[in-house]
């Protein structure tokens, strides 16, 4: 990308970051500040289109013109999911207890997690163990006949996830998405572009925690967890520079900090087994692009920022985007990749020069084997099919791009540390969610070392820039404090 553009290379949209992280670092001080993100807006190639924003008449009409049917049931739909948002969104930030063990103090949160269930009837227990059990597909086929909308709402049980909708457990996958977008404000954020990208996030977060008195260092790399007698001492980095601290929080990928910063030999084996058996593929590819004027859709000529400033998805179908994954499954990349497409710059007049935009299309799927090698030749012809795609919708696309950026499963592993490609640590699949994030007995974002915590994607409430798991992580910190097991547990010397 050129100078002139500011693009996010991976993340693009907040989702479910809560209210309450914003507002006790006083980001918007910070220079935090949301554009709501409009909608969804999907093309097809018969040159219509479905368009899922504006006004709750203005979907309906949108819908019924596939299916009148539909139109009506996704009024129901979007109600259901706002009940179980509701009662699953305070799961979200809750600290997983450690189910099945027999201990007094753990006995006690696995009654604390029934009791902040007690809203569940017996259907609604049904309808969690649906929802965590069925593929989104099924899911979506019971409430659903057309194509387009079924298509557009499988997305969010795909995304970043080694599975196709035909896969079980997928529909949790979509009810982690959506509760952000539909949770009664507990956990749920609003949906949008961060003015600046997704980096002013970070640069706001950096700017809060160093008028809290915090230094901040980059281009650091840990190289080694330090550990004397089951307690962490400190870090060493590459360069051989040594930083000592009683408190040490790792926010890396669990291979990286628990089989390659620390000695196995300080680690119980259940540990160690659990997360080499962790599952870290997704076979995403990021292809970000700057362009000199807007997209213009057949379906819709001119600008309209529903459409310009939502996410453009090319979905047409669930059979489409199994079809995509079954490709990536048989060793090939997808023919017709799926795409989440946004252009940010619509909003934020700081990512692009006047008349100019970023966009960003988060893709599926490659092979997850991809991390193993850079396969850009193969990258490139896939990033083609992908505009390909917008091309067949919006004609004169192609011709707009300046300059492209395509990031696929190796990249993401060397150069970001997502190791295996995964974009959230790890798979957000059910054998991985809540008192298995990442394993179970450390799902409380401890560690079986003293003084070293958990708080990255891998943990329960990770997956997306959420900050919950960091946010629980200050408050466990804060609890062994107050205990006094931090002293209890530091080595006497
Ligand atoms: C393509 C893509 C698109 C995404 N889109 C969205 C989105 O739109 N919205 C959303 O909410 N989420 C999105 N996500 C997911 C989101 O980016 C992650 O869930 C989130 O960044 C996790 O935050 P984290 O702090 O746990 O981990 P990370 O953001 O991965 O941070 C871990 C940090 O550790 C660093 N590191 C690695 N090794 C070392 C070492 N040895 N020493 C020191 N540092 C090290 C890494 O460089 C990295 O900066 C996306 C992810 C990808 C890949």
């Amino acid at each position: 990308m050129g100078p002139d553009y500011k693009m996010t290379a991976l993340s693009y949209v907040m989702s479910i970051m809560p209210a309450a992280i914003v507002d006790e670092l006083q980001l918007a001080r910070h220079g935090y500040r949301i554009h709501p993100q409009h909608g969804y807006f999907a093309p097809l190639p018969d040159g219509r289109h479905l368009a899922l924003s504006g006004t709750a008449r203005e979907r309906h009409a949108s819908i019924a013109s596939f299916s009148a049917r539909d139109a009506d049931a996704h009024v129901q739909w979007e109600t259901w999911l706002g009940d179980l948002a509701n009662t699953l969104g305070p799961l979200l930030s809750a600290v997983p207890p450690k189910l099945g063990s027999k201990r007094p103090g753990d006995l006690l949160e696995q009654l604390r997690l029934l009791w902040r269930l007690r809203r569940l009837d017996q259907r609604g227990v049904g309808d969690v163990t649906r929802l965590f059990t069925m593929s989104i597909a099924d899911l979506l086929a019971e409430w659903f006949e057309s194509d387009p909308i079924q298509g557009v709402l499988a997305v969010s049980g795909v995304i970043g996830t080694w599975a196709g909708p035909r896969s079980a457990g997928t529909a949790f996958v979509m009810a982690h998405h959506q509760i952000g977008d539909l949770g009664d404000g507990q956990v749920s954020g609003t949906w949008g572009f961060p003015e600046g990208g997704m980096g002013a996030v970070s640069d706001a977060l950096r700017a809060a925690a160093e008028s809290f008195g915090a230094r901040v260092r980059t281009e650091a790399p840990v190289a080694r967890i330090d550990v004397r007698r089951g307690r962490v001492t400190g870090v060493t980095l590459e360069s051989g520079e040594q930083l000592r601290a009683d408190i040490v929080v790792a926010t890396t990928h669990p291979r990286i900090t628990f089989l390659e910063h620390l000695d196995r030999s300080d680690l119980p084996d259940d540990l160690v087994a659990g997360i080499e058996r962790w599952r870290s593929r997704s076979g995403t590819v990021k292809v970000n692009l700057a362009i000199d004027r807007l997209p213009e859709f057949t379906s819709s000529p001119g600008f309209d920022p529903r459409i310009h400033g939502g996410t453009i998805v090319l979905a047409p179908s669930v059979g489409a985007i199994e079809h995509a994954f079954q490709d990536a499954v048989a060793g090939r990349p997808a023919d017709e990749p799926f795409a989440d497409i946004c252009i940010p710059s619509v909003f934020d007049r700081t990512l692009a020069p006047a008349g100019h935009h970023v966009v960003s299309m988060f893709t599926q799927w490659v092979p997850h084997e991809f991390a193993a090698a850079p396969h850009t030749a193969e990258l490139a012809a896939y990033a083609d099919r992908v505009i390909g795609r917008v091309e067949a919708v919006a004609p004169g696309f192609t011709n707009s791009i300046l300059h492209r950026q395509v990031i696929g499963p190796h990249e993401m592993e060397h150069t970001y540390g997502l190791v295996g490609g995964n974009i959230f640590h790890g798979e957000l699949t059910t054998n991985q969610m809540f008192h298995m994030r990442p394993v179970p007995g450390y799902a409380d974002f401890t560690t079986p070392i003293a003084g070293l915590y958990q708080g990255g994607s891998a943990t329960h409430g990770g997956g997306g820039v959420t900050g919950i798991p960091a946010l629980q992580v200050v408050r466990r910190i804060e609890r062994d404090r107050r205990t006094g097991l931090l002293d209890r547990l530091r080595p006497r010397s």
